[in-house]
């Protein structure tokens, strides 16, 4: 963590002085869940941009609804600063057991493996409540330069767009530019826009409850996936704390124009169903913490915008997380993508906003947000009908949950060739950092202090570009700095637009680069040492990452951590070309 660039100031370096917030609202933000919460907590730390954020209930959630954090939602947690807290607190998955009736009909373990393939993230697959990861996020907005507040008790009813929108709400109209309804499965935003959520129920009703219990069955601390002879479906995830355990149940299935709320089920059917599919094992229940029915279904709505695709105007209403894809919760999705659906947005609202971007930039958020959630949906529907059926491969939902590790972990995301994403023409320099996916971190040194780190960890959620050097035969720093510089605002950082991070072969040992890779930064023109990175001997990340030796590779990654584009750093024509048409013109 860097601080103290413009001067000495002492105590808590992520407490930011505040600064007076100007009156006119630029985005108002429905919804404190994952996604509001995700959206607000970035744009909180830019003084120049007014976000509001409002809230139907009375105060933050305190209990229940989610719990999966996927690896590249922690790579994500990182760039906001919170990982650690949360990786502290939360209980870590490392292995998935499977069981399944034997000829007796009797459950027995039938599986045991790895629940995340060795390398995939340098982040764990975590489960942690979602209420903490929302507390995490009020602490960020507390402490930013805006010292950004939800506004409790605040329903939005209505919109009326026209050259701003305007918010109705229960206290009142709020003016403002843009509105982005995170206000989840019954959005009103959603609603307001006349877009319907696509798709169809399973007529399947699922249980699931949070408690406190004792059990002879040995792997209550583990991920565990139970598939009863004709008890139906259960689905242990242990908890933060060592003592927690959430079970998902099967439960019945739906006549068609059923409804699971009309079948008042209550948490001791719950147990009741979870003692059928445990038996023989015991299972004493000793609180319910939370608990609660729901049925399954995939649901998508065709655009996350109030403008349609094609459309020349650019959208000034944007919908995110449920409010525009729900699916069922066991693989462990809802939170994960809604976050991401944020943070996708969340960099090209200020680049618009700040007037470094066009404003039809924001047509990508629906266009690469919208393709997600369709191959979540058709995911999820696989997985769910693979968790619940009854087949005679004891192994099937073992084999099923392997291959779509990768997915579940959240990495396998990847947009598709456009104005933000590079065509492969150059792929080969970087083997291991595919254009549209997002940047896999990997050990270096950096070269000032020998410090032992994670390259992928230099990325911030602070909106700036990252352009990766990696130096083949010449290092063309020099140069890339220049160019940068015609990108970069005057009396702004170096790296305040496009941040330059260069990575040679030698060993740390034997680098001489002095402080040419330093640049001057800061009211007090101080050095940053910080930009300049060595291989760990252990890793060598131009071996883990494929970078051609000979020619090195520039990898150029968006604010929101996905790789834009792959180039020769000895061809800067075609940097510039690129960067052209993303950040208008440079040099
Ligand atoms: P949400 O978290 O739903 O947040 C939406 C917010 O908007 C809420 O705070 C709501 O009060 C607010 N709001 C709604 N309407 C308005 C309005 N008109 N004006 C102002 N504010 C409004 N996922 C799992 O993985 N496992 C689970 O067990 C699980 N259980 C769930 C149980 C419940 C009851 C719910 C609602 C969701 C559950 N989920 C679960 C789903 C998971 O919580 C979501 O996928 C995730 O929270 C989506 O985040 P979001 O920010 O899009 O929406």
């Amino acid at each position: 963590m860097q601080y103290h660039l413009n001067g000495f100031r002492p105590g808590d370096p992520a407490h930011h002085p505040a600064t007076d917030t100007k009156s006119d609202t630029d985005v108002l933000i429905v919804g404190t869940g994952p996604a509001g919460l995700t959206l607000a907590a970035y744009l909180a730390q830019f003084p120049h941009i007014r976000t509001r954020i409002i809230e139907r209930r009375d105060g933050p959630l305190v209990m229940g609804q989610a719990d999966g954090i996927a690896c590249r939602t922690m790579e994500m947690f990182q760039a906001f600063g919170f990982a650690h807290r949360v990786a502290h607190e939360a209980y870590h998955v490392n292995e998935t057991t499977f069981w399944n009736p034997d000829d007796t009909g009797q459950i027995t373990r039938t599986g045991r493996i790895d629940d995340v393939e060795e390398g995939l993230s340098e982040q764990p697959h975590v489960i942690l409540s979602q209420a903490r990861v929302h507390d995490f996020y009020l602490d960020l907005m507390r402490k930013a330069p805006t010292r950004l507040e939800p506004e409790y008790g605040t329903e939005i009813t209505g919109l009326t767009i026209a050259d701003t929108v305007t918010a109705h709400t229960n206290n009142g109209d709020i003016e403002t530019r843009y509105v982005i309804g995170c206000d989840g499965a019954r959005s009103a935003v959603r609603r307001a826009l006349n877009i319907p959520l696509q798709g169809a129920a399973e007529n399947a009703a699922w249980g699931v409850m949070d408690i406190l219990a004792t059990t002879d069955f040995p792997d209550i601390r583990l991920k565990s996936a139970i598939q009863s002879r004709d008890q139906g479906s259960l689905l242990i995830i242990p908890r933060e704390g060592g003592y927690m355990v959430r079970f998902y149940i099967e439960l019945a299935k739906l006549n068609p124009d059923e409804r699971v709320a009309d079948r008042d089920l209550t948490a001791d059917d719950l147990i009741a169903a979870a003692r059928r599919i445990l038996a023989p094992h015991t299972l004493d229940v000793k609180e319910v913490v939370w608990w609660s029915v729901y049925e399954i279904g995939q649901r998508v709505t065709d655009r996350f915008a109030n403008t349609a695709p094609g459309d020349t105007t650019p959208p000034q209403v944007f919908i995110a997380g449920d409010a525009c894809h729900t699916h069922s919760p066991k693989a462990g999705q809802g939170m994960n993508v809604s976050m991401q659906d944020a943070f996708n947005l969340g960099w090209k609202l200020q680049g618009v906003i700040e007037g470094r971007a066009p404003a039809s930039l924001l047509h990508s958020y629906s266009a690469e947000r919208q393709a997600v959630a369709q191959d979540l949906i058709d995911f999820d529907r696989d997985f769910a009908r693979a968790f619940a059926a009854k087949g005679k491969d004891p192994k099937a939902f073992q084999s099923h949950f392997q291959k779509h590790a990768r997915y579940t972990a959240g990495v396998e995301t990847r947009y598709a060739p456009s104005q933000l994403t590079g065509p492969a023409d150059h792929q080969s320099l970087a083997t291991g950092y595919t254009i549209g996916k997002r940047f896999h971190s990997a050990p270096v040194i950096r070269w000032a202090d020998a410090h032992k780190m994670q390259l992928g960890h230099t990325i911030t959620a602070n909106g700036r570009w990252r352009l990766f050097h990696f130096v083949g035969d010449t290092d063309h720093t020099g140069a890339l700095g220049t160019l940068i510089a015609t990108y970069t605002p005057a009396n702004a950082d170096p790296d305040a637009i496009i941040d330059l991070r260069t990575i040679v072969q030698t060993p740390h040992r034997m680098t001489t680069a002095g402080t040419t890779h330093a640049p001057v930064k800061g009211t007090l023109g101080l050095q940053d040492m910080e930009k300049l990175f060595c291989p760990d001997p252990s890793a060598d990340i131009f071996d883990t990452r494929g970078i051609d030796r000979k020619i090195g590779a520039l990898v150029l990654v968006r604010p929101d951590q996905y790789v834009s584009h792959v180039l020769p750093p000895g061809q800067q024509d075609v940097l510039v070309n690129w960067l052209n048409q993303i950040l208008g013109s440079g040099p």
